[in-house]
């Protein structure tokens, strides 16, 4: 069966999923979405506002903010895959709980087994702490870890794990917009020097 096809069974089974209770909650599930056979997969925390609305990743003030980050580094969102570690909006904008995460990560686990892209790109600190638990690698903040790279083997296949903040804090820092820019542009030498896209 093809990439595309698996992916699209998934978002089917994201769309209709009542396992946690942030499906009474939703208006719409947000499986996530981008190139099939993208070698950079880009993984936020969960959806907003907007994106609950839309049922699409990363269509809000944040998601803005990211698409200037990806066009600093010679992407577009075409080109990668955009989804979250939780599918569907915790109400408030609260972050997921740890039985929301267990719960839903499931279909992170299947969108990375079918894509198998080469490049993690962990966007802020929910992210990050779950895809260093599965590479079992020590989650000691993201500020300490951001910016630093980690080769790892999940599901079978070398990938690289690159930490960074939420594009959202920039909107309320101006230090972390700068780290998160900066962070970026180390993305970019990772992908010219090693050549993952
Ligand atoms: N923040 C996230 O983590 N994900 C989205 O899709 C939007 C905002």
């Amino acid at each position: 069966m093809s990439r595309e096809k698996l992916l699209a069974d998934v978002a089917v089974e994201v769309v209709i999923c009542t396992l946690c209770p942030l499906s009474k909650s939703r208006k719409k599930a947000v499986p996530g979405e981008g190139d099939p056979k993208a070698r950079v997969m880009l993984i936020g925390e969960a959806p907003g506002s907007s994106e609950d609305l839309q049922g699409r990743p990363f269509v809000g003030a944040a998601g803005k903010f990211l698409e200037t980050l990806l066009c600093g580094i010679g992407l577009s969102r075409e080109e990668v895959f955009i989804c979250n570690i939780v599918k569907c909006r915790p109400p408030r904008n609260q972050p997921p709980r740890p039985l929301e995460v267990q719960t839903c990560t499931r279909y992170l686990e299947r969108q990375m087994e079918i894509i198998k892209p080469k490049l993690l790109v962990a966007l802020g600190s929910c992210s990050t702490a779950y895809i260093f638990s599965r590479a079992h690698l020590l989650f000691t903040g993201i500020t300490a870890v951001r910016g630093k790279i980690s080769r790892v083997v999940l599901h079978d296949v070398q990938m690289t794990i690159f930490p960074t903040f939420h594009p959202a804090a920039a909107l309320y820092s101006a230090k972390y917009k700068e780290q998160i820019i900066a962070d970026f542009q180390l993305l970019k030498k990772e992908l010219e020097t090693r050549g993952t896209v």
